[in-house]
């Protein structure tokens, strides 16, 4: 098992104004999956090839276990990388794909037909390792490309967008598989999506990076209830944001003084809170007037947009609990203290 530390990673290509990635810390601790999620072009790619040694670092540093491993060659590194497009070699078996990286080792013949037959069996394919890749649908192909990841046993995997290519259902298969292969042989694992479900999903901790830059490194939950700033709320769906000075557990703007939970941030700053946090009827505190703008049914939730005074808010709830809900009517919401939070 090892634990990799990222520190202050760096990545400028030549030409560039900025830096692709910018200063990268991280530290994933023996065993985790941490994702990296962010949107197309903030760096993920690039991080990846470069803990691989694919892609030189303009400065920073990549450790497994206290060690530097970036004076070392791709193939003594003891990283596997899984791309989004497979990669299998078309000319070979699917047997002899798996096998390949312990061909590599000069593995003796017996002991790779064992294990490539332990790996077909842990991925659920044990009956196609004659056929060619070409004769494997989209997810057999991945679910391949992860068996001749995972044969080598690597100290490290890096998984590059592996499910963007599979359609839902599998998407969904993969997933479980993955999580579960991982937490079974304790590989400590980098994940890289741009999709925020599948990070929370998966991984142990997700970094979110925006334009190079990491702007939170947590749980996943801490991003719901504990954002960092306006962007990062955003980008796991928060919606509401209203400015105003936040003072001894009040927070005081547009929709009034209201009550924060301890530890809120002191002073000038956005209070925010997730639309699914906002409560129908009278509770306990920060008890409001709002006015239905728009009732959007969801089918399993209903989107309420609603008016505190010019403050627009927006709202998901249980269909039953605004069932009669129309434009115009005013009705009695609160915020519960607990699940407000101040950004600055
Ligand atoms: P995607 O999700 O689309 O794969 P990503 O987050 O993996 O995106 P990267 O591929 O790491 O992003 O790219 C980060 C930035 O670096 C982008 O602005 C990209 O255009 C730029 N970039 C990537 N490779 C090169 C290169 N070889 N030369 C110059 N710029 C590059």
């Amino acid at each position: 098992m090892t634990h990799v530390s990222i520190q202050e990673l760096t990545k400028v290509y030549p030409g560039a104004d900025a830096p692709a990635l910018d200063r990268l810390s991280l530290e994933i601790a023996s065993g985790e999956l941490t994702a990296l999620l962010g949107p197309s072009g903030c760096g993920k790619t690039t991080t990846m090839k470069m803990i691989a040694g694919l892609l030189e670092p303009t400065s920073g540093d990549v450790r497994f276990d206290d060690r530097s491993i970036l004076r070392d060659k791709p193939e003594h590194r003891g990283v596997v990388m899984v791309f989004q497009n497979y990669l299998l070699f078309p000319y070979m078996s699917v047997a002899d794909n798996v096998g390949f990286g312990l061909k590599m080792r000069k593995t003796d013949s017996a002991e790779i037909k064992r294990r490539v037959g332990e790996m077909l069996d842990l991925v659920k394919l044990p009956d196609l390792g004659d056929r060619r890749p070409s004769a494997l649908s989209g997810g057999q192909q991945q679910r391949i490309a992860l068996a001749r990841a995972l044969i080598v046993q690597p100290e490290v995997l890096l998984l590059d967008e592996p499910l963007s290519n599979l359609d839902a259902h599998l998407r969904f298969e993969m997933r479980d598989l993955i999580r579960s292969l991982q937490q079974e042989m304790g590989i400590t694992t980098i994940f890289v999506t741009h999709d925020q479900e599948e990070a929370v999903v998966l991984a142990d901790r997700v970094a979110l990076i925006l334009d190079g830059q990491m702007k939170q490194y947590d749980r996943a939950d801490v991003f719901y209830k504990r954002p960092v700033d306006e962007a990062t709320a955003r980008f796991f769906g928060g919606h509401n944001f209203i400015p105003g000075k936040s003072a001894g557990g009040i927070f005081d703007g547009p929709l009034g003084r209201l009550s924060l939970a301890d530890g809120a941030v002191e002073g000038a700053g956005k209070l925010t809170f997730r639309p699914e946090n906002v409560r129908v009827g009278q509770g306990d505190g920060n008890n409001l007037s709002a006015k239905v703008a728009d009732v959007i049914y969801l089918g399993t939730q209903t989107r309420l947009k609603l008016r505190v005074g010019e403050t627009e808010i927006d709202a998901v709830v249980n269909p039953n609990e605004v069932e009669g809900f129309k434009p115009g009517d005013t009705v009695p919401i609160h915020l519960p203290p607990q699940t407000l939070w101040v950004i600055s």
